[in-house]
């Protein structure tokens, strides 16, 4: 049976929401609020039928943007009535340990969610309030939380204990979940549909490349290992965040420059990344036309992303025992071709061969006909997935 499915992503000051028609996926309209709680004001955009709208809307909560994308629906005579909603689904950042599937918001999965703030202090605690402000304005409609956390549950222990006292995973939850997880899932389960080969039948490598950036390695269907680890933070290089470095550097820091831990934490997060080493942008879209022109840093940012993605695909292989496919995904990987070659460069011991053209082209395939693995370019589509697991467990 048809069904309205609201997908919703709600960041600190942004609420993201895509509404589809399911199963057929159809989208019907999705849009951005911007700048909650900053202002008295908040942006909002849409685009529905391609056609593209942006306005400014009063209110500064979250709450606000929900109460006014309702309306809105009403208005614009995308939904009759706020009834026709069948289920709303909820991109929700940390799921510990307890939540290794997308899950029914109860009361005690709400209070769950909340609890786990200790662990995405800047993340968990807003999409709880956007969960919160549908089940005020739809009491009876069904909520659903998709965790970024849930599809790495299936690692091992060997590749989420850290080496630390055991006792710290024990008593503090310490350990790697991983991230990303509905982008991983969603593009691996893509270029399976692309390769018309079950997903179980594929050792997949997923290289989501964005501002955020994490790879999965995927075996089975399943999430074997992935670079983010106890936090976002892990892994990568990043637009702003530093990703793996020597854990050393950390109280170097605070006793050489007398720097508080949460002073070091915003360095680490913020201006840490392409924008530390360059100096000027977290975009690698500013850094790749500065390095054409010169600009040694720029060039430096560049190897340093490349070589650590490299290094990661190298290690994933080994630890999935081979590669039958790679996927490039999200702003840099679906658009960066420069970036995919270098990435690509030397890999052909591993079987990973690139056509130049088909590259250059941002082709779904961009591997040469030698290649032993396909190398895919999946455009990522979170909120698909999270209305995909919303209407499975509405309909079940
Ligand atoms: P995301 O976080 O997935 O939205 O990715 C955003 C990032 O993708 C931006 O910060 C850019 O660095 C990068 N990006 C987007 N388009 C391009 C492009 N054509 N070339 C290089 N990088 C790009």
């Amino acid at each position: 049976m048809n069904k309205k499915i609201m997908a919703i992503n709600s960041g600190s000051s942004s609420l993201k929401f895509q509404l589809f028609q399911m199963p057929e996926e159809e989208l019907l309209v999705k849009g951005l609020f911007e700048r909650i709680g900053l202002e008295e004001e908040m942006i909002f955009s849409y685009s529905i039928n391609d056609m593209k709208v942006k306005t400014v809307v009063k209110g500064k909560t979250h709450e606000a943007a929900i109460d006014f994308l309702l309306q809105f629906l009403l208005e614009k005579k995308i939904m009759g009535s706020l009834q026709e909603l069948s289920g709303v689904g909820h991109r929700v950042a940390h799921g510990g340990e307890k939540f290794k599937h997308s899950s029914l918001i109860d009361m005690t999965a709400l209070q769950q969610i909340k609890d786990l703030a200790k662990l995405a202090p800047l993340h968990n605690p807003v999409n709880a309030i956007g969960i919160e402000a549908f089940q005020k304005d739809l009491p009876d409609c069904p909520q659903i939380a998709v965790f970024d956390t849930s599809f790495h549950q299936t690692m091992a222990p060997k590749n989420y204990v850290y080496p630390l006292p055991y006792r710290f995973y024990e008593e503090d939850s310490i350990r790697r979940y991983g991230f990303h997880g509905t982008s991983h899932q969603f593009v691996a389960t893509e270029a399976a549909k692309e390769l018309g080969k079950p997903l179980e039948s594929l050792k997949i490598i997923s290289c989501h490349l964005g501002n955020g950036a994490s790879i999965c390695g995927v075996k089975e269907g399943k999430s074997v290992i992935t670079s983010m680890g106890f936090t976002p933070l892990a892994g990568l290089m990043m637009g702003t965040r530093c990703g793996d470095i020597d854990p050393s550097i950390i109280p170097f820091l605070q006793y050489e420059k007398n720097l508080s831990a949460s002073e070091v934490e915003v360095i680490l997060n913020n201006e840490s990344g392409f924008k530390g080493v360059t100096g000027f942008s977290s975009d690698t879209r500013d850094i790749m036309s500065q390095a054409e022109i010169g600009n040694e840093k720029a060039q430096l940012a560049l190897d340093m992303f490349t070589s650590r993605v490299k290094q990661t695909i190298g290690a994933y292989a080994a630890e999935l025992g081979g590669v039958d496919v790679l996927i490039f995904t999200a702003g840099i990987g679906e658009n960066s071709a420069e970036i995919r070659e270098m990435i690509c460069e030397n890999l052909a011991f591993l079987g990973i061969q690139i056509d130049q053209e088909e590259n250059q082209k941002n082709n779904k395939k961009i591997s040469s006909s030698e290649s032993a693995v396909q190398v895919l370019v999946v455009e990522t589509n979170e909120e698909l997935m999270i209305a995909r697991d919303t209407f499975n467990l509405i309909t079940i």
